[in-house]
C-alpha cells in the first residue's frame, strides 16, 4: 500500500470522527470519499458508524463505483459522489451527511442563499437545494449533477447535505461552514429576519473574490430572474437592491418585531391590547349578544 493511501485512509477516519462528534450524522448515516488516483476512489463502507471507523474498513472502487478491493461494500449513496467526480474534475473529495440545521432547511425547502454573511458570499457563494430523489436510485445523482457544476455545497431536498472540495479536509470544512451558516440564519430569522447585504455590495464582493483569486466553480449572480432556473452556471445570491445603505433591513413585518415598531404595535396588522382593553372589548361583545337576544 502506498504511503499516500495510508494517509488518506487515516484522514477519512478523522473526518468521520468529526462528522459524528458534531452530530452531523446519526447511526450509520453519511459517507465520505476521496480520489486515490485518476481511476480510483477510496470510500467509507456502508452500515458503519462514521465515528468509529478504522483505516482497514475502507473500500477502493473504480470511477464507476465497482469495488476493486476491501472487505466491505460502499454505500449505494456512492452514486452521488461519482456524479460529483464526473462533473467536477477539480474535486478530489466529497462529504455527505445529515447535519440537522442544514437538513432542516432542506426539508423546509428553504435554500441557504440570502446575502447575510460576506464570508459565505466569498466561500460557498450560495447553497441551493437539489430536488428530492428516491434514495439509491439514479434520480439522486442526476439531481446532484444539475447543481454541483456551479456549487461546492448542496442541500438535498428531504434528505441532507453534500460538499465537495480539493481535498478531504476542504470538503469537510465546507460542511462545517454550511451548518454554521444554517444555524446563524435560523437564529437571525427567529430574531425578526436578516439585515441583508445589498445587491450592489454583493457585486463588489464578487469583484474582490476575483481579485483575491478565491476558488469557486462559478461566479455569483444576483439577478432574481436567474433564481432557481440557472443553478448550473452561477451561484444565485438573493440580495435586495439598494443604491444607498449597503445593509438593508428585512422588508415588511417579519416573524418578530419589525424595526422601529414600538410597544403597542406597529403597522404590521398586529393589534396589541392591554388586559383592561381586552376585558372591555369582551364586555362590549357580551352586551351586544345579550341585547340581540
Ligand atoms: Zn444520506
Amino acid at each position: 500500500m502506498l504511503p499516500r493511501e495510508e494517509e488518506l485512509r487515516a484522514l477519512i477516519c478523522e473526518v468521520g470522527r468529526r462528522v459524528y462528534a458534531r452530530g452531523y450524522v446519526a447511526s450509520n448515516d453519511g459517507n465520505i470519499s476521496v480520489r486515490l488516483d485518476d481511476h480510483h476512489l477510496l470510500a467509507t463502507p456502508k452500515s458503519v458508524s462514521k465515528g468509529f471507523m478504522t483505516p482497514d474498513m475502507m473500500v477502493v472502487t473504480d470511477m464507476q463505483g465497482r469495488k476493486v478491493s476491501g472487505h466491505r461494500d460502499a454505500s449505494t449513496e456512492l452514486k452521488m459522489h461519482l456524479a460529483v467526480y464526473e462533473m467536477r474534475p477539480d474535486v478530489r473529495a466529497v462529504v455527505h451527511a445529515h447535519p440537522p440545521l442544514s437538513t432542516g432547511f432542506a426539508v423546509a425547502g428553504v435554500p441557504l442563499n440570502k446575502s447575510s454573511l460576506a464570508e459565505i458570499i466569498f466561500s460557498l457563494g450560495s447553497v441551493p437545494i437539489a430536488e428530492y430523489a428516491t434514495p439509491s436510485t439514479q434520480e439522486l445523482p442526476d439531481a446532484v449533477k444539475k447543481y454541483i457544476t456551479a456549487h461546492d455545497g448542496l442541500l438535498l431536498a428531504n434528505h441532507g447535505a453534500l460538499t465537495a472540495g480539493q481535498d478531504l479536509m476542504n470538503a469537510y470544512y465546507k460542511m462545517e461552514t454550511m451548518e454554521h451558516f444554517a444555524q446563524i440564519t435560523l437564529v437571525a430569522r427567529q430574531l425578526g429576519g436578516e439585515n441583508l447585504i445589498s445587491r450592489q455590495e454583493v457585486d463588489r464582493l464578487q469583484g474582490l473574490r476575483d481579485f483575491y483569486g478565491i476558488k469557486s466553480p462559478a461566479p455569483i449572480c444576483t439577478d432574481p430572474a436567474l433564481a432557481g432556473s440557472d443553478g448550473a452556471t452561477c451561484q444565485f445570491v438573493d440580495a435586495p437592491s439598494s443604491d444607498g445603505p449597503r445593509i438593508v433591513p428585512p422588508a415588511g413585518p417579519g416573524p418578530g418585531p419589525a424595526p422601529g415598531a414600538g410597544p403597542g404595535g406597529g403597522d404590521g396588522g398586529e393589534i396589541r391590547l392591554t388586559y383592561r382593553e381586552l376585558a372591555a372589548l369582551i364586555a362590549d361583545a357580551v352586551r351586544q349578544v345579550t341585547r340581540d337576544v
